[in-house]
C-alpha cells in the first residue's frame, strides 16, 4: 500500500478494487478518465477525474487520458486542450500519450465486421421515425426490422458501403443484433454505426462513418487494459451493452464498469450543453468567466486545484444523490487559502477619514506581518497618514446595540496602528455622510489604552499609499437551488442579475507588484485572487473574490 495520504475515504469501488488486488485478479489496476472534447471540464468532471487519478495514484497503477471522439460536429481541438490544461492544472498526469478514440477507428471497424461474420450485427435502413416506433415502450416489446433477416453476405457488403460513401447521411446505421423484446431499451438492437459527412478534428474527412459512444467506450477499454471502468449511474443499464459487446468480440480483455452518482452542486448546472448556452447566449463572458463551475471558471476566480481536491474527497463516491451545497467547496477553499494566502489590506466601499491629530515625522508606522502563522512570507509597513479610508459599513450614525465598529464619539482600533475616535461627520447637501473627522490616542500603539476596552477592530488605508483596484465580486449564478430540475422552465430564467458586481475599491501597496493569478486574504473581507488575464502587475489591479470570510463581526 502506498504511504501517501489517499485520494479519498474508503468507499464501494475502493473496496472492489482491493479485493481484486488480494485476489490476484489484478496485479495493477488502470482506470481512465474518459472526457468528449465538446466543452470545458466542469466540478462534476473534476470528480471523476480525482476518483480515477486517485485511485491509480494510491494503488500506484496508472490512468489514462482518453478523448471520446465519436461526435465530430460537436468536438474541437480548443475544447481538448483545454481538458488537458485542466487536468494537470488539477495535480494529475496521465499514462504515456493521450489517447483518442479515433486512434481505434479502424480496429472498431473491424470488430464491427467480426459481429456482421457472427450474424450479430446488421446494416439497416429504417427511417428514424420508423426506428422510433420498432422500438417499443417500456412496457411493449420492439418490432423486428426486416433488415434483421439480411444475410452476411449482404450485410458486409452494405457496411463496406457505407464506410465508401456510398449512402446519404442517416440513411443507414449498422445496429447490433441482440433482443428487440429486452426489458432493457438498450439492448433492443441499438445502433453502433451511423453515416455523418462531419470534419473530425483528427480524422479530417477520412470517415463518413461514426461508431456510437457505446460500442466504442467498452472496445477502447479493453484495448487500453482498463481494469476498472468507473462512470456515472445514468449508464447503469448500458452496462449490459458494455458486457453484451466485449463478450461477442475476439478481445482478452474485459473491463467491468462501476457505476457512481453524478456531482451536483447548488445553485449552479452541471451540464456541459447547458454551460455552453451560458456562453453561447453571453450570459457570462466566456467558459472561465470566474462564476461558471468550470475548472477554468474556479481557478480564474481564486480556486486551488488543493481545495478542489479536497472537496472530492469530503464529498465521497458511493452510489446515492450526491447534491451538495456550494458551502462545502467555499468550506475547502476558505481552509486551503487561510494557510497560504498571504493577508493584506483592502478596502472595498470607501469612506474617507481625516485624522486630525495626525502629525507628519511623529505620528509613527508600524510593520504587519503578512500571515501570523507564516513569519517567513515575511512583513512590510502599514503607513499611516493623514487621511486614510475605511469601509463605508464600519461607521454607523445610529448604531444597533451591541455595535463594536466605528460610531460618533466611539473608539475603534486601526488595525496594526492605533486607537481612533470619531469625533464628528461631515455630509453633503443630501445629508449623506461623506467624511469622517477623528483623532488618534497617540499612546495606544501597540498597547492597550488605559482606563477603558475598546473591542472593535476594523482594516483601512492610507489614502496617500493606497493603490485603486477593480475588485470583482461574484455572487452565485443562479436565484434557485436548482436552475435546471423544471423542464418546462428554461434554465436561464433563474440567472441572479447581480451575481456580478464590479467595485473600484483600493488595495495596500504590496500588492502592484503581484503576478497574475495571486491569491490574498483582505483581512475582514475575503479571500481574492488577480485575475489570471487581465491583471497587469505595476499597471492595473484586478481582483477577483474568490470567497467571503465567514461573518465574524462578532467575533472581532
Ligand atoms: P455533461 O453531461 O456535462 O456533458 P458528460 O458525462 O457528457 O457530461 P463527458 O465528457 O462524457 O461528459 O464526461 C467525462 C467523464 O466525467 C465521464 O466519465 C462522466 O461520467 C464524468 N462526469 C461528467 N459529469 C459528471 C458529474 N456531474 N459528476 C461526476 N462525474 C461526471
Ligand atoms: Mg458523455
Amino acid at each position: 500500500m502506498s504511504n501517501t495520504p489517499q485520494s479519498s475515504a474508503s468507499n464501494f469501488i475502493r473496496s472492489i478494487i482491493e479485493v481484486d488486488i488480494a485476489s490476484g485478479k489484478h496485479a495493477n489496476i488502470i482506470t481512465r478518465f474518459p472526457p468528449e472534447p465538446n466543452g470545458y471540464l466542469h466540478i462534476g468532471h473534476a470528480k471523476s477525474i480525482c476518483l480515477n487519478f486517485g485511485l491509480a495514484q494510491d494503488y500506484q497503477g496508472r490512468c489514462n487520458l482518453r478523448f471520446d471522439d465519436t461526435n465530430p460536429e460537436k468536438e474541437s481541438q480548443e475544447y481538448a486542450r483545454s481538458i488537458q490544461d485542466d487536468v494537470h492544472w488539477l495535480g494529475f498526469q496521465w499514462d504515456g500519450e493521450v489517447r483518442w478514440a479515433s486512434d481505434y477507428f479502424e480496429q472498431l471497424y473491424r470488430f464491427a465486421i467480426e459481429l456482421i461474420e457472427k450474424g450479430l450485427a446488421y446494416v439497416d435502413d429504417l427511417t428514424p421515425e420508423q426506428m422510433r416506433e420498432y422500438r417499443g415502450t417500456l412496457t411493449q416489446a420492439g418490432k423486428s426490422s426486416p433488415s434483421r433477416e439480411l444475410s452476411v453476405i449482404e450485410n458486409l457488403d452494405l457496411f463496406a458501403r457505407m464506410r465508401a460513401g456510398e449512402f446519404a447521411d442517416g440513411s443507414r446505421v449498422l445496429r447490433a443484433k441482440i433482443d428487440m423484446a429486452s426489458s432493457n431499451m438498450n439492448l433492443r438492437d441499438p445502433v453502433i454505426y451511423r453515416i455523418r459527412r462531419a470534419h473530425h478534428i483528427r480524422t479530417g474527412d477520412a470517415w463518413c462513418i461514426y461508431p456510437m459512444y457505446d460500442y466504442t467506450h467498452c472496445i477502447s477499454d479493453a484495448l487500453e487494459g482498463i481494469t476498472h471502468s468507473l462512470c456515472t449511474l445514468e449508464f447503469e443499464d448500458h452496462r449490459p451493452l458494455y458486457d453484451w459487446v466485449l463478450d461477442n468480440l475476439s478481445i482478452d480483455c474485459h473491463p467491468r464498469q462501476y457505476e457512481f452518482s453524478r456531482l451536483e452542486l447548488h445553485y449552479t448546472i452541471t451540464s456541459k450543453r447547458k454551460l455552453l448556452q451560458l456562453v453561447n447566449d453571453k450570459h457570462v463572458s466566456g467558459w472561465d468567466d470566474p462564476r461558471m463551475p468550470t475548472v477554468s471558471g474556479m481557478r480564474r476566480r481564486g480556486y486551488t486545484p488543493d481545495s478542489i481536491r479536497e472537496f472530492a474527497k469530503r464529498i465521497g463516491v458511493s452510489k446515492s444523490n450526491n447534491t451538495v451545497d456550494v458551502g462545502v467547496l467555499e468550506g475547502c477553499v476558505r481552509e486551503d487559502l487561510e494557510m497560504k494566502a498571504p493577508r493584506v489590506m483592502a478596502v472595498v466601499n470607501p469612506l474617507k477619514v481625516v485624522v486630525t491629530n495626525f502629525i507628519e515625522g511623529q505620528t509613527v508606522s508600524r510593520m504587519a506581518s503578512y500571515h501570523p502563522q507564516h513569519p517567513e512570507f515575511g512583513e512590510r509597513l502599514v503607513p499611516l497618514g493623514k487621511e486614510i479610508w475605511i469601509e463605508a459599513d464600519d461607521f454607523s450614525e445610529n448604531p444597533p446595540v451591541g455595535w463594536q465598529r466605528l460610531a460618533i464619539g466611539g473608539e475603534v482600533r486601526l488595525r496594526y496602528s492605533y486607537v481612533l475616535r470619531c469625533d464628528y461627520v461631515v455630509k453633503d447637501a443630501l445629508g449623506k455622510v461623506v467624511e469622517l473627522r477623528c483623532s488618534i490616542d497617540q499612546d495606544t500603539l501597540g498597547k492597550n489604552p488605559i482606563g477603558r476596552k475598546v473591542k472593535g477592530v476594523i482594516h483601512w488605508l492610507a489614502i496617500e499609499h493606497a493603490l485603486p483596484a477593480e475588485i470583482r465580486l461574484y455572487d452565485r449564478l443562479f436565484t434557485v437551488p436548482e436552475p435546471d430540475v423544471d423542464k418546462d422552465v428554461d434554465f436561464c430564467t433563474y440567472l441572479n442579475q447581480q451575481s456580478l458586481q464590479v467595485v473600484d475599491g483600493w488595495v495596500e501597496a504590496a500588492v502592484s507588484e503581484a503576478a497574475p493569478e495571486t491569491h490574498y486574504q483582505f483581512e475582514r473581507i475575503g479571500y481574492f485572487c488577480t485575475d489570471r488575464y487581465e491583471h497587469q502587475p505595476g499597471k492595473k489591479i484586478i481582483l477577483n473574490r474568490t470567497v467571503a470570510l465567514k461573518d465574524s463581526w462578532a467575533k472581532e
